[in-house]
């Protein structure tokens, strides 16, 4: 008997539920956002496991942070809370963090992979 690929998903699912959890979760963070209540596509950058601020190990949540809704594919991968508060903070009061203005730039130049 031969299987349609729709049914070769779902037994390969059932089989292996905690494989499919993980890979639907990176999937999620890495090609959606949230924006204004909708879900977008996004081609976020890779995430290396390090914080783009303050260049720590993320070992919880990670947050993608971007600063143009024209383009939210422009974002930087941050430690959810801090972090995260401290570049919208930056963003909100027009204060600079060096490594963000940089970061921001050359990004927006397609600088960095
Ligand atoms: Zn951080």
């Amino acid at each position: 008997m031969r299987l349609s690929n729709t049914e070769k998903v779902h037994r390969y699912i059932r089989r292996h539920p905690e494989q499919w959890k993980e890979y639907h979760r990176n999937y999620a963070r890495n090609k959606m956002l949230k924006m204004n209540g909708h879900c977008v596509r996004v081609d976020k950058r890779p995430f290396y496991g390090t914080c783009e601020i303050c260049g720590r190990d993320i070992e919880g949540r990670m947050a993608w942070h971007h600063w143009n809704n024209e383009h939210p594919e422009w974002g930087i991968w941050v430690h959810y809370s801090l972090c995260h508060q401290a570049v919208e903070a930056a963003e909100q009061f027009n204060v600079v963090i060096p490594i963000y203005s940089f970061m921001k730039k050359f990004i927006e130049e397609g600088g960095i992979p």
